[in-house]
Parts: structure tokens; C-alpha cells; sequence
């Protein structure tokens, strides 16, 4: 499986379960019955009778992640013989299910709708109201409006050139994230949540987060034919949340 899946309802989405066909039929009626996992080089997401039938065939009693664990621990002279069999015993395992793919966001949107249609306590508080992947209009005139009346730094590493703006669109299980770097007077920062403010209160979804930060980090590692650069998360100077 390649690092991501296209959703009817989403378009390519990174975040998606690999599960048995029978978990995956369940969802697709939108039932959502017990499920236990077992991670290795990915979580497998299986229902109860596929994980009995195949554990007793293939499984050790603890889960991968344990072994690992365990063998890295005890500096277990084996170890190398146990990972490359646990690393047989996942393939195996996903042979046995199959190549069934759910995406996360229509997961996590049933899971909701299924806590409602049970009268269930929620299992996570659902961004409804935010922009996500369906108002790129919406957003492209934000960004527009925004940068049409503050004048940004330029981005030196995300986006080199453009904006230190990022609008990272919302989905159920997280607000829109409005990202901006190198604002870091109160007085700037306070202009921008205004022009923010504004411009939300001429459309109907609310729902948004906020974040300044100091600015764009990333580490290079020199390499034989040029430098690679990662970016590292910054922990916002500020952070705003609309919910
Ligand atoms: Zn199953
Ligand atoms: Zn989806």
C-alpha cells in the first residue's frame, strides 16, 4: 500500500486503516462492531473472529510492538531471527486479510454518526463547522483577503518565497489551522485576529485554530550530493482555538 489512499468523499488522504474484509463491510453498512489491533510495521485493525482464528494459528500471545520491545530490552543475541519472524508473521497476516483500505476522516465521521444513532457519548469532539476539504474556494479568499491587507514575512523553508501563511484545511477530528510565522509582536499579531475575526463572520463555518509561531525550523544533514533539510514542529508562540 502505497502512503496514500483517494477517498471518494476526501480525495487522497494519508491517514486510513488497513482492516479485514469483514470490518470493512461492516463500516461501508455503517456499523461500527469491536475491533482489536495488532501493530508491527502498521496497524492491522481486525474484528474479534479474525483475530481468535488467525492468532491461535500465527500469533504469540503478546503483540508485536511487545516483542520488539522485549527482544530491544533484553539485548536478546536472537533478536534479529525473532524480528525477522514476527516481520514473516505480519506479512502473513496481511495476506490472511487482505488489501481492504478504509479512510481515517469517513472512519472517524461514522464513528461519530454511529455514537449519535446509539445515543452514546461521543467519542471525540467533532470540527463540523470548520473548513475543510470541500471549501478550497473559501480558503483561497481568506488567504487572499489576508495577505491583501497584512503584509506577511516571506517563508523561508515551507513554502520559499511565498507568504509565511499556511492555511491547513480541517477535517472532523481537527479545526482548520491558520499557521503564520515570524508575527511576533502582540500588537501585529492582534491586527491579524481581527482581519481573521472579520473575514469569519461573513461566512457560516466558525470553527479554526490559530497558531503563531516564531518561525520556520528544520534541521540540515549534509549528504554526498547536496544538503537535505526536515522540518521539525515548532510549538506555537500563541495559539488561538474557535471551537
Ligand atoms: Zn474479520
Ligand atoms: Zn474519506
Amino acid at each position: 500500500m502505497s502512503a496514500a489512499l483517494v477517498c471518494k468523499a476526501h480525495g487522497t488522504v494519508i491517514r486510513y486503516l488497513h482492516v479485514c474484509q469483514h470490518l470493512y463491510n461492516s463500516y461501508k453498512e455503517e456499523a461500527v462492531p469491536e475491533a482489536l489491533e495488532v501493530h508491527f510495521k502498521g496497524t492491522l485493525r481486525l474484528c474479534v473472529a479474525c483475530y481468535t482464528a488467525y492468532e491461535k494459528q500465527h500469533f504469540p500471545e503478546h503483540n508485536f510492538y511487545d516483542l520488539v520491545g522485549e527482544c530491544l530490552e533484553h539485548d536478546d543475541p536472537g533478536m534479529e531471527q525473532k524480528l525477522e519472524d514476527l516481520s514473516g508473521l505480519y506479512e502473513t497476516y496481511c495476506k490472511a486479510i487482505g488489501e481492504h483500505y478504509f479512510c481515517g476522516h469517513c472512519f472517524d465521521e461514522l464513528r461519530i454518526r454511529n455514537a449519535r444513532r446509539l445515543g452514546q457519548p461521543l467519542p471525540f469532539i467533532p470540527y463540523e463547522q470548520t473548513l475543510d476539504h470541500r471549501d478550497t474556494d473559501t480558503l483561497g479568499r481568506l488567504e487572499t483577503y489576508l495577505t491583501g491587507h497584512f503584509t506577511f514575512a516571506t517563508s523561508e523553508y515551507i513554502r520559499p518565497g511565498e507568504p509565511a501563511l499556511f492555511l491547513r484545511q480541517g477535517n472532523i477530528s481537527s479545526p482548520l489551522e491558520i499557521a503564520i510565522y515570524h508575527v511576533t509582536e502582540a500588537h501585529e499579531q492582534e491586527a491579524l485576529l481581527q482581519l481573521i475575526d472579520h473575514f469569519f463572520a461573513s461566512i457560516e463555518k466558525f470553527q479554526r485554530r490559530v497558531c503563531f509561531f516564531e518561525k520556520e525550523t528544520w534541521i540540515e544533514t549534509q549528504y554526498e550530493n547536496g544538503v537535505g533539510r526536515t522540518w521539525v514542529p515548532e510549538a506555537p508562540l500563541k495559539a488561538i482555538l474557535i471551537s
